[in-house]
Parts: C-alpha cells; structure tokens; sequence
C-alpha cells in the first residue's frame, strides 16, 4: 500500500492515463453510472463523484471527484447489508427502490451532502468498458464549471472538458 498522501498519484503535470480508480460503487445510475464512489486501487482512499459531462455517442462520461472518508464504503456496505461486488457494484436495494428505501438514500447524501467544495479532480470513464480513462487535476480556469450535469438545463457542460482530459467526444 502506498502512503495515501501521495493519493491521487498526482505527480502529473498533464492528464493521467489509465487512473487507479476502478473501483466504483453506483448509487446514482441514468444510462449510466451518475454518482457514487470511487476507489483507488492503490490506497484505498474514497472518492465522491457525479457527472459534470458526456460525450455524444454516450461512450464517455465525464465525472468530478472529491475525496470523501476512507470509511465511507464501510458506511455504505453496513447500510445496505450486501457484500459489495468488485469491480463495479450497485447495491441490489437500488435495483428496485421502494419507498421503504427512502431512509438509506437520505442518509447516503448525508455522507457526501455537507461536503466543503472541493471537486479537485477531473476523471473521464469509459461507458462501454466500465474503465477510467484519463484523470487531471481540476485548475482555476475550470474549477467554477463544474456542476451536476442533470441536475442543470445544459446537455453538455459549458466548458469542454474532453478537450481539457485530451479526448475527443
Ligand atoms: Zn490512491
């Protein structure tokens, strides 16, 4: 395990390819995966993330980072009471929601609800092959861009995040 001071692996200076993040747990799911955490591979630590953007062919998504508690699976994995499924896992109660389910949503956006803004980095995910792609760090350009893209009226971001990653949509 390496020290998770060094967690994202950032010593880059351009965008980062094939990250350490392919752990991810889907709580959030349109088409997709929405938002839930990721995991690092190599330190274990915990990622919030959502979609800030997607490519029109739908193969990429696009999604903000920030890193939450490294308990914050553990949370998870007690509230649902499942074994999580790795690499990439959506708790079976999400499958089919009922209204009984309303208590462990809210207390799921409570663990990440709350947080300081601190989106500190940009992750591009493969759609088709439930892979990370690329990852940068987000910078004072683009750091104010970053917003739920279904939660606003936009269909792509107003900033061009593939371009920023090196990818084209
Ligand atoms: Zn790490």
């Amino acid at each position: 395990m390496e020290s998770k001071q060094t967690c994202p692996h950032r010593t880059f200076n351009s965008p980062l390819a094939e990250p350490e993040l392919r752990r991810m747990v889907i709580w959030d799911w349109y088409d997709g995966p929405e938002a839930g955490i990721l995991i690092c591979d190599k330190c274990g630590s915990n990622y919030y993330f959502f979609m800030v953007d997607w490519s029109q062919d739908q193969s990429t998504r696009v999604f903000a980072l920030q890193r939450v508690n490294d308990d914050a699976i553990q949370t998870l994995v007690k509230l649902v009471e499942e074994e999580p499924r790795w690499p990439i896992w959506m708790p079976q109660i999400l499958k089919f929601p009922s209204e009984f389910d309303r208590p462990w949503i809210d207390h799921i956006n409570s663990v990440v609800l709350g947080l300081p803004d601190s989106h500190s980095l940009i992750l591009a995910w493969s759609n088709v092959k439930h892979v990370p792609l690329r990852l940068a760090e987000v910078n004072a350009t683009n750091a104010p861009f970053i917003s739920r893209l279904l939660e606003s009226d936009e269909t792509s971001s107003p900033y061009n995040w593939f371009t920023f990653l090196g990818l084209s949509r």
